[in-house]
């Protein structure tokens, strides 16, 4: 962690909420939940667009769900979550922290829920579940965004491994970070978005609709 990071890490941590307090938690139990600086960025463009209604692929402990939500009174987030113990936790912190009437989970694999909310659109889709699936999620999901509106992917850098593949021993995760290195050069060339990478925490992509 170089200072730059860490400095703007504690700039952040001046405004800490109470939902932070459940990053202890992941990090003892080994819950990727998304890093600080890359959530200060994700609240920033919530309030650069206007957005209020969020779809999330992957809710884990439902950290943050909660915190897209602590933008403003009008958010309301749909979350998908398939592991029945990350399912009992989020269910317990939303109901404790106050948000169920403004997070829907949704309990099974998001591949196969779309039916639940194919009524509905969002202006913004946050796409942090299995990493070998980021492209069925976008496709499967991404007709139910408005035009204008705005996909976060996390992720796309995975541990430094997508920019450095050889250093990856495991033969599972070399085939997982092809396939995010694919999805990445995919997503770039998707008709009907702009997207930009940045280079903060584990990566993150942003694209755009109809720009
Ligand atoms: N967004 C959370 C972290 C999510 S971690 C936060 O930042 O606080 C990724 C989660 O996605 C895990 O809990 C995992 O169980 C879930 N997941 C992975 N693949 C999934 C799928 N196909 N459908 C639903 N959930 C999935
Ligand atoms: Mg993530």
């Amino acid at each position: 962690m170089n200072t730059n990071h860490s400095y703007i890490l504690n700039l952040h941590k001046i405004n800490d909420n109470h939902i932070e307090a459940l990053r202890e938690y992941a990090v003892n139990h080994q819950v990727p939940i998304v890093d600080r600086n890359t959530l200060e960025m994700i609240k920033q463009i919530i309030r650069i667009n206007h957005t209020t209604r969020i779809l999330e692929i992957g809710t884990a402990i439902g950290y943050s769900a909660m915190q897209f939500a602590s933008v403003s009174d009008d958010i309301q987030v749909t979350t998908i979550e398939r592991n029945s113990e990350m399912i009992h936790q989020a269910k317990s912190n939303i109901s404790n922290n106050h948000y169920s009437h403004r997070i829907r989970l949704i309990e099974g694999d998001a591949l196969e829920q779309f039916d639940k909310i194919k009524d509905q659109t969002f202006d913004m889709l946050f796409i942090d579940a299995a990493k070998a699936q980021s492209k069925k999620f976008f496709e499967l999901y991404t007709p139910l965004l408005r035009e204008g509106g705005i996909v976060i992917t996390d992720n796309v850098l995975y541990h430094g491994f997508v920019s450095d593949i050889d250093i990856v021993r495991s033969r599972n995760v070399r085939q997982m970070v092809k396939k995010v290195q694919q999805f990445n050069e995919w997503l770039m060339q998707q008709d009907g978005y702009t997207t930009n990478f940045l280079n903060m925490d584990d990566g993150l992509a942003i694209s755009i609709k109809g720009e």
